[in-house]
C-alpha cells in the first residue's frame, strides 16, 4: 500500500500509545515497512538503526532466522490454544527453561502478554498469598519513587505519577512509597562514594511502619522509564533483608532489565538476590511477540493449594496466556541468548568509552549506564526531543524520556554497528550543543 494512504488511515484511525494525538496528526511520522538485523526501513526506503530496541525489547535483531523458523514450525502445528484446562508444549518447555535459569527458588511460571500483565499478576499473587495464609489485612504494596511498572491499574497504583495519573486518583489505593536511590540526586543528600546506602534506612522505617498492612515491596533494579537510574550495588540486597524482617514479599520488576540487558541474565543476580516474585516481559520472546511471565517460589505457590472449596485458587488469567507461538519464540531467543550473554560486558565497555566525550559536553548533566541501557540527562530545562530528532535525521531511531536521551541498542548489535550508532549519537549531541 502506498505511504500516503497509510498515513491518511493512520491519522484517521490509529490512536497511538503515550502520544499527544493532535500533534501526532499534524506530524509526518515514519511508517516502518520492514527490518533487517538491527535496522528498520521506512516507507520511503530509508534505513535507520533501531537504537531503542523497538521500545527496549529487541534482543537479537529483527528477522533472526532461528526465531523466525521456531515461530514458523510452531505455526505448522498450532498458533494458539488456551492454558485454562489445557497444556501446550512450548509453554511447558519454556517454563522448565526459565525455572532452570532464574535466580534460586523461582520454580513456578505464570504467563502473561505484556510487562504490565506480569506486574499485575505479581501484585495479586502477593496480596492473595497473605490472605490465603490468614493475613487478609496485608493488601498494600510499597513502591519506589520514579519507578514504572506499566499502565494497567494495579501497576499504575504502585507507581503513581502526578503528571500522568491525576485523572485516575479515585481508582488508585494510595500505596505507601519510599525513596529510590537516585544517586545523581541523592534523596538523603549523601555522596555515593561513602553513603553506605543510607537511603535504605528510610525504606526500613516505612516498611516497619506499614508492615501490618503490607503484602509486598516492588522494585526495579535499574529504574528504567524514570531515566535509566541503576541502584547501587547492595541496595536490592538491603531491600530483600528488610522484607524478610517484616514478613513482606519482594517483587522485582525485571521487565526491562531481565534477560541480558544489564549484562547478566537477571539484574537480581548481580546483587545475589532471589525475589519472591520476578516479573519478566519485553525481551522474553526476543522482542518478537507479546509474552511476559511472573516467576515465583514453591512457598508462594503452596499458599494457593488446598481443597477447591477453601477458595485458595488464583483466579486470574488472560485469553492468550501461554501462547504457543510466543513461547516458541521465547525458547529460540533463550537458546541464542545463552551464547550471546558473555559478549555483552565487552559491548557495554565499548559503549562506555564512546560516551566519555558526550559526558563532557556542557549540555549534558549526567550519563548513566548499566550493560546496554544508557540514559543521558541533559542540563537545564532542555528536553531530549532535539537530540532524538537530530539522530533520526542521521539514521537512528531513539526516544527521549523528558530530559533524558535513552540509548538501548539490541544486545546482538556488532561492535561495528554499535560504533556507527554511537557516532550518530555523538554528532546529534554535538549539533544540539
Ligand atoms: N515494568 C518495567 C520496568 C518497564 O520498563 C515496563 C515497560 N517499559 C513495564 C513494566 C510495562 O511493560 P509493558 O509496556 O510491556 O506493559
Amino acid at each position: 500500500m502506498d505511504k500516503d494512504t497509510l498515513l491518511a488511515w493512520d491519522r484517521a484511525h490509529v490512536w497511538h500509545p503515550f502520544t499527544p494525538m493532535r500533534q501526532w496528526i499534524e506530524s509526518d511520522p515514519l511508517v516502518i515497512t520492514e527490518a533487517d538485523g538491527v535496522r528498520l526501513r521506512d516507507a520511503d526506503g530509508r534505513w535507520y538503526y533501531d537504537g531503542v530496541s523497538s521500545l527496549w525489547l529487541n534482543v537479537h535483531g529483527h528477522r533472526v532466522k532461528e526465531i523466525d523458523s521456531a515461530i514458523r514450525d510452531q505455526l505448522d502445528r498450532v498458533a494458539h490454544t488456551t492454558l485454562l484446562g489445557l497444556a501446550n508444549e512450548p509453554s511447558i518447555v519454556l517454563a522448565k527453561r526459565l525455572a532452570d535459569l532464574a535466580p534460586a527458588g523461582l520454580t513456578k511460571v505464570f504467563y502473561g502478554g505484556d510487562g504490565a500483565c506480569a506486574v499485575e499478576a505479581a501484585i495479586k499473587m502477593a496480596v492473595q498469598c497473605h490472605a490465603n495464609r490468614g493475613r487478609p489485612e496485608k493488601t498494600f504494596v510499597l513502591g519506589f519513587t520514579g519507578n514504572y511498572h506499566g499502565d494497567t491499574l494495579g501497576a499504575v497504583g504502585v507507581a503513581k505519577d502526578e503528571s500522568f495519573h491525576e485523572a485516575f486518583g479515585a481508582l488508585l489505593p494510595g500505596h505507601p512509597k519510599a525513596p529510590y536511590p537516585h544517586c545523581f540526586r541523592c534523596p538523603v543528600g549523601k555522596d555515593r562514594a561513602d553513603c553506605g546506602i543510607a537511603c535504605l534506612s528510610e525504606v526500613r522505617a516505612v516498611v516497619a511502619r506499614e508492615a501490618h498492612r503490607l503484602a509486598a515491596v516492588i522494585a526495579e533494579p535499574v529504574e528504567g522509564a524514570g531515566g535509566i537510574i541503576p541502584a547501587p550495588e547492595g541496595w536490592l540486597r538491603g531491600v530483600r533483608e528488610i522484607c524478610d524482617e517484616h514478613d513482606v514479599l519482594l517483587i522485582v520488576d525485571e521487565v526491562a532489565t531481565g534477560l541480558g540487558r544489564t549484562g547478566s541474565l537477571f539484574a537480581c543476580d548481580e546483587d545475589g538476590v532471589s525475589p519472591d516474585l520476578l516479573c519478566l516481559g519485553k525481551g522474553l520472546s526476543g522482542g518478537y511477540l507479546p509474552l511476559s511471565a511472573t516467576l515465583t517460589t514453591q512457598a508462594v505457590f503452596d499458599a494457593f493449594t488446598g481443597e477447591v472449596e477453601e477458595g485458595k485458587t488464583f483466579f486470574h488469567g488472560h485469553s492468550f496466556t501461554g501462547n504457543p507461538l510466543a513461547c516458541a519464540a521465547g525458547l529460540a531467543s533463550l537458546d541464542l541468548l545463552v551464547d550471546l550473554l558473555p559478549s555483552v560486558a565487552a559491548k557495554a565497555a565499548l559503549v562506555a568509552r564512546a560516551l566519555e566525550p558526550i559526558a563532557a559536553l556542557p549540555i549534558v548533566d549526567d550519563v548513566r549506564q548499566r550493560g546496554l541501557m544508557v540514559g543521558i540527562e541533559l542540563a537545564g530545562d532542555r528536553t531530549g526531543h532535539e537530540v532524538t530528532a537530530l539522530a533520526r535525521r542521521r539514521g537512528m531511531i531513539i526516544r527521549p524520556i523528558g530530559k533524558v536521551v535513552i540509548f538501548l541498542p539490541p544486545l546482538a548489535s556488532t561492535d561495528d554497528e554499535l560504533n556507527e550508532m554511537l557516532a550518530i549519537l555523538r554528532d546529534a549531541f554535538a549539533e544540539a550543543g
